[in-house]
């Protein structure tokens, strides 16, 4: 069952092709003119449009061209209404964007049919774009701990980068590491390892807002993107961060496990940062300030 709007300015053909389509289910709206239409695409969001070609005010030819036009109706699909059986007619109207035509009188068979397949269409079309959507996802995404991969934080870092820079406003990056990750892969085994970095994976996630974005970077290194955090946001962040992970037990099935981080921060504005390379690599020797000075603790660029 669809939803359908019928743009005809002949009451007879609007009756008969409602009469015909609420037969087969569908809810059949009507509008008498081109502008009325226009007005019914955008507010009832259609799953359908006929179209009549012939109407006075505004033809079907600049209600098409109107309906292509507005983002919010360009992709519902047009069948054209043409009571003319010239070429030159039909070739305009799928010129505009119209998808089919339907000439009148209309058999009842012939109408049903060509409504079933653009709906078809739409529908395929519509599950097309939801797997894509689901495969862009997926390509974006670390596959053990279910944040955003390396490569996808880079593209991410540099779009929030560009605008912070623009508009003013601070940005923090925090990398974070396992500490004595490889002792404790060599102590317990890497599936144990594995499960450590999906629950790291979840920590990170529940402790972030939604403004803020994270990612696995490497094989035990993290890293989070603060959009408006200055640097004692961000250390707090980070420190905060730092006692989750403390305090969190991992679990296998024979241990009760615990892990530590140590983590970096860098903060943009800084005189020595003006671009998303610069960030990380400020936030990268923050961490490694963090390692040196004893591990599970926060250190920040200065
Ligand atoms: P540090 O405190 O200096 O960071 O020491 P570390 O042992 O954590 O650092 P190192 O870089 O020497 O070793 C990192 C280890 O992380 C090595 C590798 O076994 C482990 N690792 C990397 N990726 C994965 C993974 O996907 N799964 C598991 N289980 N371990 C991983
Ligand atoms: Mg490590
Ligand atoms: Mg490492």
């Amino acid at each position: 069952m669809a939803k359908i709007l019928v743009i005809d300015d002949s009451r007879l053909i609007s009756h008969v092709a409602k009469t015909i389509l609420t037969k087969r289910g569908h809810e059949v709206i009507l509008a008498q003119d081109g502008l009325a239409g226009m007005q019914a695409a955008k507010s009832e969001c259609p799953d359908l449009i006929l179209l009549d070609l012939i109407m006075p005010v505004m033809d079907g030819y600049q209600v098409c061209q109107n309906l292509k036009d507005e983002d919010s109706t360009k992709e519902i699909p047009v069948i054209m209404l043409t009571s003319k059986a010239e070429p030159a007619d039909k070739v305009k109207g799928l010129e505009l964007g119209a998808l089919d035509y339907v000439v009148k009188p209309f058999d009842e068979g012939e109408l049903i049919a060509r409504v079933n397949i653009q709906l078809r269409l739409k529908q395929l079309y519509k599950a097309l774009q939801e797997k894509n959507r689901q495969l862009r996802e997926l390509a974006n995404r670390d596959g053990l701990t279910g944040l955003y991969n390396h490569r996808y934080f880079h593209e991410q870092l540099s779009k929030d980068f560009l605008r912070a820079r623009r508009y003013h406003e601070s940005l923090s990056c925090i990398l974070l590491d396992i500490d004595y990750f490889k002792k404790f892969n060599d102590t317990y085994g890497h599936q144990t390892g594995d499960i450590v970095l999906s629950t790291l994976g979840q920590v990170i996630r529940d402790s972030i807002r939604d403004s803020d974005f994270a990612a696995r970077y490497g094989g035990e290194e993290f890293a989070l993107v603060l959009y408006h955090a200055d640097r004692p946001t961000a250390v707090n962040v980070a420190e905060r961060l730092r006692q989750m992970v403390e305090h969190c037990e991992v679990r296998d099935k024979d241990h009760v496990l615990h892990v530590t981080i140590s983590l970096g921060v860098a903060t943009f504005p800084h005189e020595q940062i003006s671009n998303p390379k610069q960030i990380v690599e400020c936030a990268d020797k923050a961490l490694y300030k963090a390692k040196e000075n004893g591990r599970n603790r926060v250190e920040y660029f200065r």
